[in-house]
């Protein structure tokens, strides 16, 4: 079942100024519950003020975001509550931290939305967990935290508030190669048991090619394509034309392919590309 659909969706910055800039142009999809929809595309290209659109952060110019059939702009004054429905982290969401302990932080969404005292604990508590965030740092202050437990504290606060769509906006800028593996892995952990929907915003097509199950490619506020990352990372010149690349082991395998390697299409990860490998070797009898 669809859960939201995005219906010739356009934003326009400054209208009637002379600043005035299309940002995102007549995009329309659907995403099926329990999707996982990696966004990619040229600094520039919309992603940001898209996914702004979905939990109602700014309106649209024009174009409709019904989240489980229903205009989100339907009742104007109940756009807060679409909120808590479509969970948005930023960039950079430890800004998104004000309170005086982490416990507080994490609390704010499921408090507003009218928890008891005992939910809020649980909630704050697992959301604390899946972000592999411990119980110690829950009664420090957020801005004592490392860069990363600031992301991750920030990231617990959105999932606290259990939200139907989670959108994360770049959620591994910043962290060293561990870190975004691990938050990535943990991320993923989480969807697997809430089996929630994810819009993620990345610009490692490693990372979108390990975990989306489709991927929009925006290209000057146009939704340029939408598919598979194998699909789409299979279509090398147009993903570079548009200042993208592809995962760099897709790259590689392909070039072994163009000089008559035995190797199959759309090898998204170092993994895969073991395995192909070997299984190329064994089957030429060279191991
Ligand atoms: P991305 O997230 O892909 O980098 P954005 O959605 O941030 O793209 O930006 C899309 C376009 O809108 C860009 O040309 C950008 O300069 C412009 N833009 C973004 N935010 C604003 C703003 N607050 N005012 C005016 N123009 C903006």
């Amino acid at each position: 079942m669809s859960i939201i659909e995005v219906k010739n969706l356009s934003f326009v910055y400054g209208i009637d100024t002379p600043f005035e800039k299309k940002a995102v142009e007549d995009v329309s999809l659907s995403v099926d519950e329990g999707e996982v929809i990696g966004l990619i595309g040229h600094t520039g290209s919309g992603k940001s003020t898209f996914v702004q659109m979905l939990n109602g952060l700014i309106k649209p110019t024009s174009g409709q975001v019904l989240l489980a059939g229903r205009d989100i702009w339907e009742k104007p004054k109940e756009i807060r509550n679409i909120r808590f429905k479509v969970g948005m982290v930023f960039q950079y969401p430890e800004y998104q931290l004000f309170d005086d302990t982490v416990y507080k932080d994490i609390s704010f969404g499921p408090r507003n939305k009218g928890y008891s005292e005992k939910e809020i604990d649980e909630k704050v508590r697992n959301a604390a967990r899946f972000v592999g965030l411990s119980e110690r740092l829950l009664k420090e202050s957020p801005f004592d935290l490392s860069g990363g437990e600031k992301r991750r504290a920030a990231i617990a606060g959105i999932i606290a508030m259990d939200p139907d769509v989670l959108v994360l906006d770049e959620p591994t800028a910043g962290l060293d190669p561990k870190g975004k593996n691990l938050l990535l892995a943990q991320i993923m952990q989480y969807h697997k048991q809430r089996k929630n929907t994810i819009f993620i915003v990345s610009h490692s097509m490693e990372d979108i090619s390990r975990i989306a199950d489709r991927v929009m490619v925006m290209n000057k506020g146009r939704l340029e394509m939408l598919d598979t990352p194998r699909n789409i990372f299979a279509q090398v010149e147009k993903i570079e034309s548009m200042g993208l690349r592809v995962p760099q082991i897709t790259k590689i395998m392909m070039t072994l392919k163009e000089r008559g390697v035995n190797l199959p299409d759309g090898i998204l990860t170092v993994e895969q590309a073991f395995f192909e490998v070997v299984n190329l070797l064994k089957k030429e009898g060279k191991i």
